[in-house]
């Protein structure tokens, strides 16, 4: 049997109970398989394979605190160091009631692959809590962010892992994580990235996913002969990078109709009205219900359905596994032109295929959201040298970053004959950096 398809039976045995991190190991095998195949014997010697895919360490411990009515309440919490060849880990730390292990191990495994697209010296990890920040007060999100720090921040360190935000974990949340952190150690590092502008937090983070999200798609447009402008927009997600997504669509001229949350999605045929939705979501943390209301042209539907609405390009920027294929049939016989991961995983991968098939220019996650973890690296440099850099340096940087790994991943996908497939551009572009190094650094 070849060595990727030995290694993939192994870990779909090994990890049947984890069907997300079998998933994204089987997407990152079955596309880098030709480069496994030229190379099979070293790789196989050096367990290549067995290593990338195992974590160097996943961290689970017992988050105790206490609510409002004083009733001691438990969540589990998690760390997964999972690669650190070219850097320290980095990777966010999500808070759902969703989160297992499974989880964070397939957000860990694609943030190798995706910090190494990124250009910049940084490992690959992730962590997180089954917590719900939803619906607490702003005290218990606190005593549950100190209590998740007494305990992972054995594990942290400013050259070590330094942890970020993700889904429910925002810039409350971090800054409660680097309170504690820094009265438990008395360090003022760059632990932890996402933080508040004035204690070490970089410009433009915030609106960093969502708007190199964009810069990728408008390179890849341009590659295509085609513009931003005048295009009309889907996006799922009402988040952080839903929202500066759909905020940057607007500046390069597209019309973005559509935003969603957990409980049902918004059509705004005049558009979706940013500073509304940040008021909504940022400030009075409500339902999308409240958008509806405030905008007479706006539609409110229940359930899902973003996909269904017509579009040159569609960006799902919620969570994992919410494109599924009859969404990517939908798009395909609406026209659409290009779909751009702002989420991690959220396109199956049927509808991905599918998409690929019928010509839709698909650019996975690991690639066109790597603008957030690219700019917590430029956050990162800019505690070591306790500076801080303009809203414009930032944004530069981080646009040369996008338009660098859309390049990148199209020549590695042209290098192994697949011109046009991002999906394979992208894995074996992250692979080769993380494998050089993993190989220059012994078994270890
Ligand atoms: P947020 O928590 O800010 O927003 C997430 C959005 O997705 C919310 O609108 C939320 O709805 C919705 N959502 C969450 N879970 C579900 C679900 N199960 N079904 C439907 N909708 C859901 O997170 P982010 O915007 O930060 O993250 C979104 C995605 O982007 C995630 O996959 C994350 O891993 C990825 N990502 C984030 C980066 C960042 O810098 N923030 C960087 C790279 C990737 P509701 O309001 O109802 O909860």
């Amino acid at each position: 049997m070849r060595y990727v398809e030995e290694v993939l039976a192994k870990v779909k045995k090994q990890y049947a109970a984890e069907p997300e991190f079998i998933q994204a190991v089987e997407e990152v095998l079955e596309t880098i398989a030709p480069v496994i195949d030229a190379n099979e014997e070293l790789y196989r010697r050096e367990a290549i394979l067995e290593r990338i895919t195992t974590p160097d360490r996943a961290i689970i411990f017992r988050i105790p605190w206490v609510d409002d009515n004083g009733q001691v309440q438990v969540n589990t919490g998690y760390r997964v160091q999972f690669n650190n060849a070219i850097g320290p880990y980095k990777g966010g730390l999500r808070l759902h009631p969703s989160v297992n292990l499974g989880i964070i191990k397939f957000l860990g495994f694609e943030q190798i692959f995706k910090n190494s697209l990124t250009g910049l010296p940084i490992g690959g990890g992730k962590g997180g809590s089954d917590f719900d920040p939803k619906g607490k007060s702003d005290r218990e999100v606190m005593a549950f962010c100190q209590s998740f720090i007494t305990e992972l921040y054995k594990y942290i360190g400013a050259d070590v892992d330094v942890p970020a935000g993700d889904i429910g974990t925002g810039a409350r949340e971090i800054g409660y994580m680097y309170g504690q952190y820094k009265r438990i150690t008395g360090l003022y590092e760059g632990v932890l990235t996402g933080k508040g502008l004035t204690y070490g937090g970089s410009l433009a983070r915030t609106e960093a996913t969502g708007y190199g999200l964009l810069y990728i798609v408008q390179e890849m447009m341009k590659c295509h002969g085609q513009e931003m402008a005048g295009k009309t927009v889907v996006i799922s997600g009402a988040g952080n990078v839903a929202t500066y997504a759909i905020q940057k669509a607007q500046q390069l001229g597209a019309k973005v109709v559509t935003c969603s949350d957990s409980n049902g999605w918004i059509y705004d045929p005049d558009g979706i009205d940013v500073a509304l939705l940040k008021e909504v979501k940022e400030v009075k943390r409500a339902r999308l219900t409240e958008y509806a209301a405030a905008r007479p042209n706006a539609e409110y539907h229940e359930g899902r359905g973003v996909w269904s609405v017509k579009c040159d390009i569609a960006l799902p920027c919620a969570t994992q596994n919410e494109l599924h294929l009859e969404d990517a049939k939908q798009l395909v016989a609406n026209g659409v032109m290009a779909v751009a991961e702002g989420a991690n995983m959220p396109t199956t991968m049927e509808a991905t295929k599918y998409l690929q098939d019928n010509g839709v220019w698909f650019i996975p996650g690991k690639a066109s959201n790597a603008g957030g973890v690219a700019t917590s690296a430029l956050e990162m440099s800019q505690n070591s040298e306790r500076l801080s850099w303009s809203f414009e340096e930032v944004d530069a940087k981080l646009q040369g970053i996008m338009v660098n790994i859309y390049h990148n991943i199209e020549d590695a996908a042209k290098r192994y004959g697949k011109e046009g497939d991002y999906v394979t551009g992208a894995n074996i572009a992250g692979f080769e950096k993380v494998v050089t190094a993993m190989i220059a650094q012994g078994v270890c």
